[in-house]
């Protein structure tokens, strides 16, 4: 397996492959780059058909990390995790204890946080290991979420706010009546179907599992879509909130949408996606600038004398910066996250 050579390489300063014997764990961590602090990313655990796979997301994600820091003026850089393992099926605590020491030898260039599949307690699990693991301290709380460290609610407030300046943007109009697909409804996907369904929004929704599904049906009146068929729907927003490359070279043309924006990381399967989403005049609203509330979150759990409107505010923000990235595109006739990255790397390279 190449690593140098790997397309998504990217500048990489640091890669490591963990096995453990005892407990089985296969883990990579990925740190991108630290010029603005030390790195920063959820780990993400998830059956990967191959090892090529989980390094190609590691990869990827990490990236994302530092495009993503920098758009949020963090002090932090881009680093990610990745467990090759099934959450619902291979989660124990002795395989979190081990993932703890495997983030213990980066000395804390790399601080791990929840993403897919890890939660609050699985990280408290590996915080008995290391002290660089972040979100699980329970500090301020968004829109009177009660807080237990779990950066979902930010993001999903963020993502929000992100789909809110997008569509007053594309159509001058509120969300009163507009329509929106979401795929994936999980920790952050089913958190945004909430805040859209208050918003007025009619909501389409899919997921590989039934259970958040139903209460997306039950208590938002959200019509269930086979997964197959929820990115081709004709909607106003199509919201990725479930894994990576959700914008492909099979779903491109099937879209039936004038706004691509949600939760998911890597949305673009590659870099020229975005430049094919302008030619089809979808407005792409770049993941890590609309996802970033999770990390505005856990940046906030390390400061002291926060509060809760400092935090909802910096979430807010988000979308003051989505409709700048999206003014900004039109005027220079460039797709949207060539923007946004050309705006994030001048602060991190
Ligand atoms: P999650 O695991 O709780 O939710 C993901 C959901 O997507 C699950 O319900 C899963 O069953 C579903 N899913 C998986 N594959 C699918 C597919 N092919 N089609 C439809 N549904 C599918 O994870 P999450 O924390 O909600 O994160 C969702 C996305 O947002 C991820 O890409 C994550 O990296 C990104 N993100 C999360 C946060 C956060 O704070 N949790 C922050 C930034 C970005």
């Amino acid at each position: 397996m190449a690593l140098f050579e790997h397309p998504d390489f990217d500048n990489h300063e640091q890669v490591a492959f963990h096995h453990d014997k005892k407990t089985g764990l296969k883990a990579i961590i990925a740190v991108h780059n630290t010029n603005l602090g030390p790195s920063l990313g959820g780990c993400r655990m998830w059956p990967y058909a191959s090892s090529e796979e989980a390094l190609t997301d590691a990869l990827r994600l990490s990236v994302g990390m530092s495009y993503k820091a920098a758009m949020a003026n963090l002090p932090q850089g881009g680093g990610k995790a990745v467990i090759i393992a099934n959450p619902r099926e291979h989660k124990s605590e002795a395989l979190m204890h081990a993932m703890g020491r495997f983030v213990d030898t980066f000395n804390g260039r790399y601080i791990i946080a929840e993403d897919s599949g890890i939660s609050v307690q699985d990280i408290n699990q590996m915080a008995t290991q290391t002290k660089f693991a972040s979100g699980h301290h329970a500090r301020y709380a968004i829109n009177d979420q009660k807080p237990d460290g779990n950066p979902g609610p930010s993001t999903a407030y963020g993502v929000f706010c992100g789909i809110q300046a997008a569509v007053k943007y594309v159509f001058n109009s509120d969300l009163q009546g507009k329509t929106v697909a979401i795929q994936g409804v999980g920790n952050v996907g089913l958190r945004l179907a909430r805040y859209l369904h208050k918003a007025g929004a009619k909501l389409f929704v899919s997921d590989i599992y039934e259970e958040n599904l139903l209460i997306a049906h039950k208590e938002l009146n959200a019509t269930i879509v086979d997964n197959k068929i929820i990115h081709s729907l004709e909607v106003d927003v199509f919201a990725p909130c479930a894994l990576g490359s959700a914008v492909n070279k099979d779903t491109l043309n099937a879209f039936n949408t004038k706004i691509i924006a949600g939760a998911a990381n890597n949305q673009l399967a590659n870099p020229t996606m975005d430049l094919a989403l302008m030619n089809r005049q979808i407005t792409y609203v770049p993941d890590y600038v609309i996802n970033a509330g999770g990390i505005i979150d856990i940046h906030h759990q390390t400061i002291d004398g926060s509060n809760d409107a400092n935090l909802l505010e910096q979430v807010g923000n988000i979308g003051s910066t989505v409709l700048h990235v999206l003014e900004q595109a039109k005027e220079q006739g460039l797709p949207t996250q060539q923007v946004a990255n050309n705006i994030a790397a001048s602060r991190f390279s």
